[in-house]
């Protein structure tokens, strides 16, 4: 499939409001890809370049992306950066400026005046292989020179492009296509085009994390989906939380398990008989940066396996805040003092494989027997009970000790990677916070007039896209606005007098004292008194806050 015909498909669902609608049509499309092609359109319909799992990411920000723009129509970066404020939209923006450049270049002998389309030496025809293996060059550009790599790469895909292509090409550089084909629409027509259901669809996705790899199982048939086993060192998405009380949990579920939850950072620990593997809760690969973890859980068991936990930073046996992990995360270089500096212990909850065993699907009270058997050290204690009093005093002894609450999980669970559901409950005392993305700011003033002042936030919708909730503006020290400025500058897609937008990326942990109704921002609802807490930098835009649990909150506020 060449490049343009993907654009004319991604054209045809942007006009398409209908969620049917679209799942029919790519249904339609996908038998028709060859197995190259197949993984290909697949993930960048649904505005992913890689597979989940991988740890290539393109590392690119909008600035790049407008540097390439620049050159290949060879105009000015204001220039640029002005149609993407008037149009709001960096696709939009790139298919006026091609097109406009494209006429005006297009006079006697093709160069009139100084706007003309920079012609590559090497016209080449994009297919999606070719336009993958840009991207895979752009992902692996490393060193001093990488961003100059980068960058050539990205006017190589511009140049020789139509208007059409240079707007989904933009977009699918930023990695947000914006047509509404998210992750369940996509497993819905991958299950309609091949014909085997979406529940099989959802479970090979859970267990091998890439949706183009998937589609190639549901071509092959059921059998095939059925048959998945996760692999070693792809890591899965990790299974999640939501909020809820210690006597309704036990009222629905009977006896429960609990744990302390601890406040540090998740981990995904891979190992084989000749290597090990750590991964962050967004499945970064934190291996380098955390040879402590390595070196413990090693030493924990002989068998290969994947492990699910959290790792917390601990001085004279208490916990140190969050933040302090989070140090050792981001940590790339004196990685060797640090660990002096910071003491991290892992503890470890759960068990995903075993010995070439895909544990997902037994239950909880199963994982954890084999979890027991294979470990000898570094097994997080756990609690199983029926009486809520008991659960309370456990709930007590993790506070005493300096934890952020507990754990409730249902013992007949499987493990659900990337799913929020009710088989994990997470007690804490105050529950008046919500992890929002950060999608604009305002100028500050006086002595913080080079900052962003205050922040636009947003939760997700029903169909994942982001709709606006509140502002912060305090609760940040001066050394955080920095902090929060270096992160966001280059990420301003649109700015307007003292406003500025921001492609999506980062999120604020934002405490509040209560949610109220309010016709002033989209979601219909506003926070009382918000405040920055911290930003969550081990979360991605796509586990924020849902609006549907903000409406819950806010019923719940009420009763
Ligand atoms: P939250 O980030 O508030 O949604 O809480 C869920 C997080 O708690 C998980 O993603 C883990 O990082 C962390 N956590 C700490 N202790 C546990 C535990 N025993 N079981 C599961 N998650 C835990």
């Amino acid at each position: 499939m060449q490049l343009l015909e993907f654009a004319r498909y991604c054209e045809q669902l942007e006009k398409i409001s209908g969620r049917l609608e679209m799942i029919d049509l790519v249904a339609g499309v996908l038998p028709s890809l060859d197995d190259r092609e197949l993984p290909l359109f697949v993930r960048f319909i649904s505005g992913r370049i890689f597979p989940d799992w991988s740890p290539l990411k393109l590392g690119i920000g909008p600035n790049l992306l407008y540097d390439a723009i620049t050159f290949v129509v060879d105009g000015t970066r204001e220039d640029v950066i002005g149609e993407i404020n008037r149009l709001g939209d960096v696709g939009l923006a790139v298919e006026k400026i091609l097109t406009r450049k494209k006429i005006e270049g297009s006079g006697a002998g093709g160069r009139t005046g100084t706007a003309t389309i920079q012609q590559s030496l090497f016209p080449q025809d994009f297919d999606l292989p070719a336009v993958f293996r840009e991207f895979t060059a752009i992902a692996e550009a490393g060193g001093k020179s990488s961003q100059q790599a980068k960058l050539s790469h990205i006017q190589n895909l511009f140049q020789n492009i139509t208007p059409l292509e240079g707007r989904y090409l933009a977009r699918l550089l930023m990695e947000d296509l914006r047509i509404g084909m998210g992750e369940g629409n996509m497993r819905d027509a991958i299950a309609r085009g091949f014909g085997v259901e979406p529940s099989l669809v959802e479970h090979a996705y859970q267990a091998i994390n890439d949706l183009g790899e998937v589609a190639i199982l549901a071509r092959t048939g059921a059998r095939a989906l059925e048959d998945v086993h996760i692999r070693l060192f792809h890591p899965v998405k990790m299974m999640l939380a939501q909020q809820g009380t210690i006597g309704e949990t036990i009222r629905d579920n009977g006896a429960v398990a609990a744990e302390f939850k601890y406040d540090g950072s998740r981990f995904q620990f891979h190992r084989s008989k000749d290597a090990s593997g750590l991964y962050s809760r967004k499945l970064e690969d934190v291996t380098t940066a955390l040879p402590d973890i390595i070196e413990a859980l090693e030493s924990a068991t002989g068998h290969d396996v994947i492990l699910d936990g959290e790792v917390i930073a601990v001085r004279d046996g208490k916990p140190l805040p969050f933040q302090t992990v989070l140090r050792r995360f981001r940590r790339k270089y004196g990685v060797e003092s640090m660990r002096e500096e910071i003491r991290l212990i892992p503890h470890v909850f759960d068990i995903l494989y075993l010995d070439g065993e895909t544990l997902i699907d037994l239950p909880l009270s199963e994982r954890r027997a084999k979890l027991e058997s294979a470990m000898n050290a570094h097994v997080a204690p756990q609690l199983v009970s029926d009486d809520p009093a008991e659960v309370e005093t456990f709930y007590q002894q993790a506070l005493d000790a300096g934890h952020e609450g507990i754990m409730l999980k249902v013992v007949a669970s499987p493990y659900t990677p990337g799913v929020r559901g009710k088989n994990w409950i997470k007690i804490k005392p105050s529950v008046d916070t919500l992890d929002l993305a950060v999608i604009g700011a305002d100028w500050g003033e006086g002595k913080r007039a080079h900052y962003f002042g205050s922040f636009l936030l947003a939760c997700q919708d029903e169909q994942g896209d982001l709709t606006p909730l509140s502002k912060v503006a305090t609760g940040f020290s001066d050394e955080q606005l920095g902090e929060v400025f270096d992160l966001l500058k280059d990420r301003v897609i649109a700015s307007q007098g003292k406003e500025v937008s921001f492609e999506p990326g980062l999120v604020f942990e934002i405490g509040y004292s209560e949610i109220q109704k309010s016709p002033n921002y989209e979601s219909g609802f506003a926070l009382r008194f918000p405040r920055f807490i911290r930003i969550r930098d081990d979360k991605s835009v796509d586990e924020i806050e849902t609006l549907d649990s903000v409406r819950e909150r806010y019923r719940n506020q009420s009763k």
